[in-house]
């Protein structure tokens, strides 16, 4: 199969034929079409299956495709991703800026361990999609920098990673400030009871799931 089947705009095409790209891996053919679709979703997947252009390419086509501001207000946020660990979170983050370089979104990442000052700057210009640690994230909530309430797509990434890193209580406080109407993304390398009961009360009911 190649990335042609999957009915992805030519700016994202392009941008993986630039990086290289020939083929997509299963999670991608499995994820990208349902994600396109606006379908929530449940992936059980490791970290180099592919897993994170699997939700980085449809999401930077739903953004790009939907009505895009010019300029985003101050803080408002269409896409957040979840991630547990700054590494994680730079390299989605480097996605993003390969796979959407032909596309006019913007995207910052946030973490903690650093001064919060650029970061702060980077949402007052305004960004399209935050990828963020969930205690930085919560920080720069609480002092109205980021504003949720306009969120079209939120992914959690390595929600098993998240549960054992005690990023639990972080997550609750923010899932309360994330619209209802929205799509949803969970990823986990591995699927507990627990983290199955965290799925299902973040997801709609039955997502599509793939493995
Ligand atoms: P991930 O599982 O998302 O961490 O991706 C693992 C590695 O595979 C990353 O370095 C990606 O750049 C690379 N990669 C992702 N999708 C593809 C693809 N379809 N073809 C070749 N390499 C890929």
């Amino acid at each position: 199969m190649s990335f042609d089947e999957l009915n992805l705009i030519d700016p994202i095409l392009r941008a993986l034929h630039e990086e290289g790209y020939t083929s997509p891996t299963p999670i991608q053919q499995q994820a990208i079409p349902h994600v396109l679709e606006g379908h929530d979703l449940l992936g059980v997947a490791q970290t180099g299956t592919g897993k994170t252009a699997a939700f980085t390419v449809p999401i930077l086509q739903v953004l790009s495709q939907r009505s895009k501001l010019q300029h985003q207000p101050a803080g408002r946020i269409r896409c957040l991703v979840l991630t547990p660990t700054r590494e994680l979170a730079i390299q989605i983050g480097e996605s993003f800026t390969a796979y959407g370089r032909h596309l006019g979104l913007r995207h910052t990442v946030i973490f903690g361990g650093v001064g919060q000052l650029p970061q702060t700057n980077a949402l007052k210009r305004g960004v399209d999609v935050l990828i963020a640690t969930p205690g930085r994230l919560l920080d720069l909530m609480n002092q109205g920098f980021v504003d949720l309430r306009h969120l079209e797509v939120f992914v959690l990434d390595e929600a098993d990673r998240m549960l054992d890193m005690g990023f639990i209580h972080d997550i609750k406080r923010i899932l309360p400030k994330l619209p209802v109407k929205r799509q949803t993304l969970f990823f986990s390398a591995t699927m507990p009871a627990q983290i199955q009961q965290l799925a299902d009360s973040i997801l709609r009911p039955n997502p599509v799931k793939v493995a």
